[in-house]
């Protein structure tokens, strides 16, 4: 029989499975603290709980970790980006930014992704599978525990696209901010979708409290379904649609990635369509120069950034320029596991990291 993810359960989940094994209920919260507050996974560490129960637990569960494949650290700015190796030898990354603030981490929500955006590392890897709601989870913990640090802002813009593994995300979410867990307020994460519209109107409606972020690119329909293909089943007028349903339901503000690319979305032309589009709507644009991706020539000079910048501000729309994290590790998403899924792949998965 295969054993539970438990770190996958909600409380109510992990009630339940408890009482089919005839176990009282409030033991249920005392291990889902053990998981999620106190980060403990070895259940012979929990000590509160008898012997007795701790050997039913490892009958019936597991508590996967993940393991540091690699590990790079800018010497410029302290971002640290893992490549961790899941349980079936599969790979993903996780970035740790520090800023002025506290530290801020961006997670994968799948091994790939299958929306194929023309200037994304993660999408000539492939796709292979969806990410478990723990293993979404344990990209956080297990760094926090590496770094000795506790992230305050967390955003979902690793590998994969989070609305194409919308269930498991949502759990996921659940879990990151449960009062009797991590208790995260969703106001400090950010979920960054490519655009796939019914789920937007299904995440309006949860009202969560986060950061819709929606990746734009291009304010032309055209343009926009050459380097986005998912442009092609929802268009620009659909999406921008939704997106206002959402800040209606929300009252949240949307923000708009633009990633600036020469000769491809960053002409005066270019800055007259976008602000057109988002005229009259609660967003703020965050334009990013186009990270270097080996397979392809896009390419963005900085001082494009900051024209396309000033041409927006010039037309009221509000725009800020991401600062740049990581320049020196290959921070720019899909690009390790990429690279790793060739080196790795016939190897022996059971040895250690290599960093
Ligand atoms: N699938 C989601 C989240 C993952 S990508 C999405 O599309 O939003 C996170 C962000 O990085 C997206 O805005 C994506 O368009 C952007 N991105 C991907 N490759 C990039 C590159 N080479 N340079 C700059 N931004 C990139």
């Amino acid at each position: 029989m295969e054993k539970i993810d438990i770190l996958s359960l909600n409380l109510e989940e992990l009630e339940e499975k408890l009482a089919e094994i005839g176990e009282k209920k409030f033991r249920a919260k005392q291990i889902f603290k053990w998981l999620h507050e106190r980060r403990v996974f070895d259940f012979d560490e929990m000590t509160d709980i008898s012997v007795q129960l701790r050997c039913k637990l490892k009958e019936e569960f597991c508590a996967n970790r993940l393991f540091i494949q690699k590990k790079l650290e800018s010497s410029i700015d302290n971002t640290v980006k893992y490549l961790y190796r899941l349980s079936d030898g599969n790979f993903v990354e996780t970035v740790l930014m520090e800023y002025n603030y506290g530290h801020s981490i961006c997670v994968s929500t799948q091994v790939g992704c299958k929306m194929g955006c023309r200037f994304c590392a993660s999408a000539i890897a492939g796709f292979v599978r969806n990410l478990e709601p723990s293993e979404i989870l344990m990209q956080i913990y297990e760094t926090e525990k590496n770094a000795g640090v506790r992230v305050s802002g967390v955003v979902l813009m690793g590998i994969g696209e989070p609305l194409d593994n919308y269930s498991n995300v949502i759990r996921f979410l659940e879990l990151l901010s449960h009062k009797d867990g991590n208790n995260l307020s969703l106001r400090h994460v950010s979920l960054s979708t490519c655009g796939i519209v019914p789920k937007i109107y299904e995440l309006s409606e949860l009202r969560l409290g986060l950061t819709l972020s929606v990746s734009l690119h291009s304010a032309d329909n055209d343009r926009r379904s050459e380097i986005m293909p998912v442009n092609r089943t929802y268009n620009i007028p659909l999406l921008i649609k939704a997106c206002r349903d959402y800040i209606d339901k929300t009252g949240r503000r949307i923000t708009f990635e633009y990633a600036v690319i020469d000769g491809v979305n960053s002409s005066d032309a270019d800055a007259d369509r976008l602000s057109a589009l988002l005229r009259g709507i609660n967003c703020h644009v965050n334009l990013i120069p186009v990270n270097k991706v080996k397979e392809r020539n896009y390419s963005t000079a900085r001082r494009g950034v900051e024209n396309f910048a000033n041409q927006l501000k010039k037309r009221g729309i509000n725009a800020t320029v991401r600062r740049t994290l990581g320049s020196d590790i290959e921070a720019a998403c899909g690009q390790l596991r990429r690279d790793a899924g060739l080196k790795y792949k016939n190897n022996d998965l059971n040895g250690g990291a290599d960093n």
